[in-house]
């Protein structure tokens, strides 16, 4: 399942975009990825998908692109990964460390290091964060992202920054993943999605799908579905 998650990235990342047209893709992985780095897991996770992609997508279009980190908890094995590299840029978003997981990174000070000084971006935010301080941060991330000039977007999609997650602290409503996705969609990037945490069981499907229409208004119409809400569709997606 692990192996399965990574190279679902692996395989939604690792293209070029279609001409001019932009590209959007998602990876529903499970387990998440994003607190694993090169030789240690931690926090569920094994591999992390968002590193592997970003790799696939470098070494096979050889430009450079931007991970953005929008869960609830700081990406610290995907901000290890390419700490000190000059051709991914990684933002991240998150509960400050001080008082979450994983506590030892994730602070405003942390840069990147070597060659990959200045391409890394972390934004702590307080207990009980709402749209209005997520959203001047994820522009802030999102215009320091652009100045690096990536040829392509990875967003580490994590929900576990809805109001009821049962083991986050943050205030966003179902209808800020809609608004989270639609202020990404104007960078104008090819983007490849990655599924990160989420820990409301009920609340997680309709949560993505939110943030999918935000990217793609048409998502629903294009594939066909429309992702019923009845109770079986959200009995443990997670497993960990
Ligand atoms: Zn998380």
């Amino acid at each position: 399942m692990v192996f399965g998650a990574a190279f679902g990235a692996l395989h939604a990342g690792g293209h070029r975009s279609a001409g001019r047209r932009r590209v959007i893709r998602l990876s529903l992985c499970r387990p998440p990825g994003h607190h694993a780095g090169r030789d240690y897991y931690g926090g569920y996770c094994f591999l992390s998908s968002a590193a592997i992609a970003a790799q696939a997508w470098i070494d096979r279009t050889g430009s450079r692109c931007a991970i953005l980190d929008v869960d609830y908890h700081h990406g610290n094995g995907t901000q290890d990964i390419f700490y000190e590299r000059d051709d991914v840029f990684f933002a991240s978003l998150h509960a400050d460390p001080a008082f979450a997981y994983p506590f030892f990174s994730g602070y405003a000070e942390e840069s990147g290091s070597g060659r990959g000084l200045g391409a890394n971006l972390n934004l702590p935010l307080p207990l009980g964060t709402r749209w209005e301080t997520f959203s001047a941060a994820l522009t802030r991330a999102l215009v320091t992202a652009q100045r690096f000039s990536p040829a392509a977007l990875i967003v580490s999609l994590g929900v576990d920054t809805y109001k009821d997650d049962p083991i986050s602290g943050f205030s966003l409503e179902t209808a800020d993943f809609i608004r989270m996705a639609e202020t990404i969609r104007d960078a104008g990037l090819p983007t490849l999605v990655v599924l990160e945490g989420g820990y409301n069981l009920k609340k997680i499907g309709e949560n993505v799908v939110a943030f999918l229409q935000g990217l793609e208004p048409h998502i629903t119409s294009k594939t066909g579905l429309d992702f019923p809400r009845k109770k079986e569709h959200f009995s443990d997606p997670c497993r960990h």
